[in-house]
């Protein structure tokens, strides 16, 4: 019987349906959540990445305003847009075909993409050990069995990466070499070139996802993507411009090895037909414009100086009880904690009670234990008084004061 036909007033009860197993067991984002508790008026947030608005250049309105682009258009994406994509791609290293480019509503679309490729209930699939969290949320959402890998200052482990594609024979890889989000590494060229050869060797595709790259502050050495190492293997690159662009545009791509690119757009065409297209449109006006290199100075230089200001700041309020390294790029600081001091959901909880979020780093490993030690602290969007004021309380809430 349907709520229509009863005869009794169901008001009070709950309507009745059967979730699909793999939606019963999807866990909310922790950062979503600790999103919308952060946006409470007068706290402190370290929680989200969200990009600085005030470094964003501004919005080519001309795309919106033409009705042309008002019309439906191709899941594969804008001609235009493609092109663009695939020099802009080329300048970092792969060389790939406008025809290889997919355009892509935000790159977490790239990552829904290539879980719904690669993975079945229990797949085994492998990842950087901390990873991006909501990573790991779609990934378990299609039922992988999820191992990670340890990262050094270089890059992953390299005998533990062979070790775990021998034992494990993954479906796939999921790496971000660029400026790992939550950990902020970057892959020496030895650790890329060495990932590339074992995928190579174990024939074993890699997703390899670059939001991050072009938020570069301090590089020291080239990072060519390591999709563009590969011999054998397949491979999905996933590049974004939420992180320097607009992110409520959603305006993201991907480029993949040929043969995996008909599976990809028949996905995309099942997800949502296609990407909006007047954001397509401004995103291949910067992207074709001449202030590129200005409008990502602007973004860096004003990173810079916000990096610094939290590095100043975590040196007088953690020196004593945290070890970290200071980011080159991307937008946060990964901290592991000394001794036995732990930074969990409950410290959240009464770090958000004195008005100050961060991400508990449990959120970040397949296996949430490993993370007790360690937090994640964005520091785009704080001004230095906020950072002071900010980890000063954080630091009381861990040392339990
Ligand atoms: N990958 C990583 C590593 C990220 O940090 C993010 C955003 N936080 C995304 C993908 C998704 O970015 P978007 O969907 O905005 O392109």
């Amino acid at each position: 019987m349907t709520y229509l036909e009863s005869a009794v007033p169901l008001a009070p009860t709950q309507p009745e349906f059967e979730l699909a197993h793999r939606t019963a067991r999807l866990k909310s984002s922790l950062v979503r959540d600790i999103l919308a508790a952060a946006a409470q008026p007068g706290m402190i947030s370290f929680a989200g990445g969200l990009p600085a608005a005030d470094l964003m250049p501004p919005l080519p309105l001309e795309a919106f305003a033409n009705s042309a682009l008002h019309q439906y258009g191709t899941s594969e994406g804008e001609p235009a847009y493609r092109s663009a994509v695939a020099e802009w791609i080329g300048s970092m290293g792969l060389e790939v075909s406008a025809e290889q480019v997919l355009a892509l509503s935000g790159s977490q679309q790239g990552l829904d993409f290539a879980a719904k490729l690669f993975i079945d209930e229990d797949s085994p699939v492998l990842v950087e050990g901390p990873t991006y969290v909501a990573a790991l949320q779609v990934f378990e959402l299609f039922g992988a069995d999820i191992a990670s890998v340890p990262l050094t200052a270089e890059g992953p482990d390299l005998a533990a990466f062979e070790a775990l594609l021998a034992t494990r024979k993954p479906r796939c890889v999921y790496l971000i070499p660029c400026f790992q989000n939550p950990s902020g590494t970057c892959y020496s060229p030895a650790a890329r070139a060495g990932i590339a050869e074992l995928l190579d060797r174990y024939n074993v595709p890699l997703i390899e996802d670059e939001p991050y790259r072009s938020v570069a502050l301090d590089v020291e050495h080239p990072m060519t993507p390591i999709c563009a190492l590969l011999h054998r293997a397949s491979w999905i690159y996933l590049g974004s411009f939420s992180k320097i662009l607009w992110p409520g545009l959603r305006i993201a791509y991907l480029a993949a090895h040929p043969a995996l690119l008909p599976h990809l757009v028949r996905l995309k065409q099942a997800a949502d037909l296609h990407t909006q297209r007047p954001g397509q449109a401004a995103v291949a006006h910067w992207l074709a414009g001449g202030t590129q290199a200005s409008d990502l100075g602007k973004l860096c230089s004003g990173y810079r100086l916000r990096r610094n200001a939290m590095q100043a700041a975590l040196a007088r309020h953690f020196g004593d009880i945290a070890d970290w390294q200071t980011p080159r790029g991307g937008l946060f600081f990964w901290l592991r904690l000394r001794g036995e001091l732990s930074a969990t959901r409950a410290t959240l909880d009464k770090a958000l009670a004195q008005g100050v979020a961060f991400m508990p780093g449990e959120a970040f490993f397949p296996d949430p234990l490993q993370g007790r030690q360690y937090l994640r602290l964005n520091y785009s969007r704080s001004t230095p008084e906020e950072m002071e004021r900010g980890l000063a309380t954080l630091a009381a809430c861990i040392r339990g004061a």
